[in-house]
């Protein structure tokens, strides 16, 4: 039994509390805390009408330190749960320092003023969280977060080395709009508009952003689909943690109407992050264009199919080759009948609470700055299955 606080109250934020809802017996309480109080209002009321449940909600400033620290020693958490964006990791972390108390993240931190993100930031928190004998536990998503867990399961049971990793990410879903982004417009546009870049021979190689393609056969009715290579942080902390990989990469779907939007913002300059002058003002083209598209909690109703994410590894067990393909299938309208969101914020927002129950629950909590793959995978893929994201493992014939 524990009380846990959530801060920011998007997409995945809703999910991820209404799984905490549902879990009563591990999360006894719940305060959802976030920038905008109204929206942690319509999720605690939401909550509220589907399992009869009180959540407090209060405001709060998550780039503001002193303000953090005020409301975690006046909630007094046995955790925060980050859920708000990558800019406030290290603000939220501080804070935890600061109050004591455990942290978790969905996302790794990047800097609002350069568009990348490295894991060298959190990392360098390590020291501190032993010192003060707290847990972090960083990227508990989907990818990352379980994508990182299946490559800890194939490794403690699958096979005695992973060579080849192939990290595929499919939305074959369908919002019937011309252009929306299935999670934070900013986060996902400064993320694809990135270079590419894999682990291959114990070096880094660059690609041009979505320079690379190839067409896979996603299982259970999805198909074949275009899927291109990207850079995603899971791959960091994986080509650390994985004994003998040779090769590591991370590739996702994307229909030719989102790259052919993506061009055009490209070409006229609305994904950049540098404050232009606009009337005597400062604005930023990316924040602008991510105020004029859809919000990503509002697809649900509209989003059709399915998505299914997985790893395809190679490698060898007891001196034989071995190829197995880990993955989960989630449909959109099953999220949608289940929570009111689409399958990004619950495929996001199930392993996310599920990372929070390993901490509470003991199962994943020791002092230091953690990535999911350092942890017993067996009981996070027990519950993630429980909570709706079941996975299957298969030997595939390729
Ligand atoms: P949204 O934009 O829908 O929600 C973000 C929330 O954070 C909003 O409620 C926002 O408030 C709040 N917020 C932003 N800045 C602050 C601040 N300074 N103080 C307090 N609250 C703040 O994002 P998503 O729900 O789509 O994504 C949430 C996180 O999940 C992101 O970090 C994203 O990168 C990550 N993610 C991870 C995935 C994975 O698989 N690991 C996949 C998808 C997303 P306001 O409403 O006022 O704007």
């Amino acid at each position: 039994m524990a009380k846990v606080l959530i801060i920011g109250a998007g997409g995945v934020s809703s999910v991820a509390t209404h799984k905490c809802a549902q879990a009563a017996h591990i999360f006894s309480e719940i305060v959802l805390a976030s920038r905008t109080k109204s929206k942690c209002d319509a999720i605690a009321a939401s909550v509220k009408e589907r399992y009869g449940r009180d959540i407090e909600t209060a405001q709060v400033d998550a780039d503001n330190v002193p303000e953090l620290v005020a409301l975690i020693k006046k909630v007094q958490p046995d955790l925060v749960m980050n859920i708000a964006l990558p800019y406030q990791d290290l603000h939220i972390m501080d804070a935890c320092l600061e109050a004591g108390v455990n942290y978790l993240d969905t996302a790794n931190y990047e800097p609002l003023d350069d568009a990348h993100f490295e894991y060298k930031w959190q990392w360098a928190y390590k020291e501190k969280f032993e010192k003060a004998g707290l847990c972090a536990l960083l990227g508990s998503g989907f990818d990352p977060g379980v994508t990182n867990v299946f490559c800890a399961y194939a490794q403690k049971h699958l096979f005695d080395e992973i060579h080849v990793l192939d990290i595929i990410d499919a939305n074959a879903g369908d919002h019937g709009l011309p252009f929306a982004t299935n999670f934070n417009p900013e986060i996902n546009l400064r993320e694809v508009s990135a270079p590419g870049r894999y682990w291959e021979r114990g070096e880094w190689v660059e690609t041009d952003p979505l320079a690379w393609k190839m067409n896979f056969d996603f299982p259970e009715g999805i198909g074949k689909k275009n899927c291109y290579l990207m850079y995603h942080e899971e791959l960091e902390s994986l080509v650390q943690n994985l004994k003998g990989i040779r090769r590591a990469r991370f590739w996702m779907t994307f229909g030719d109407a989102y790259l052919n939007h993506l061009q055009v913002f490209k070409n006229v300059g609305l994904i950049g992050i540098d404050p232009i002058k606009f009337q005597g003002q400062d604005i930023v083209p990316i924040q602008f264009l991510a105020k004029l598209l859809p919000d990503p909690a509002s697809l649900g109703p509209r989003t059709v199919g399915k998505t299914c994410i997985g790893c395809l590894m190679k490698g060898v067990k007891d001196g034989e080759e071995k190829t197995y393909y880990i993955y989960n299938i989630c449909d959109h309208q099953a999220c949608y009948r289940e929570l009111g969101s689409q399958a990004i914020s619950y495929t996001t927002g199930v392993p996310a609470m599920v990372g929070a129950m390993m901490m509470i629950t003991g199962k994943w909590n020791k002092p230091g700055v953690w990535n999911m793959e350092q942890m017993d995978p067996d009981p996070f893929l027990e519950e993630l299955a429980k909570y709706g994201l079941p996975w299957t493992v298969i030997e595939p014939a390729l």
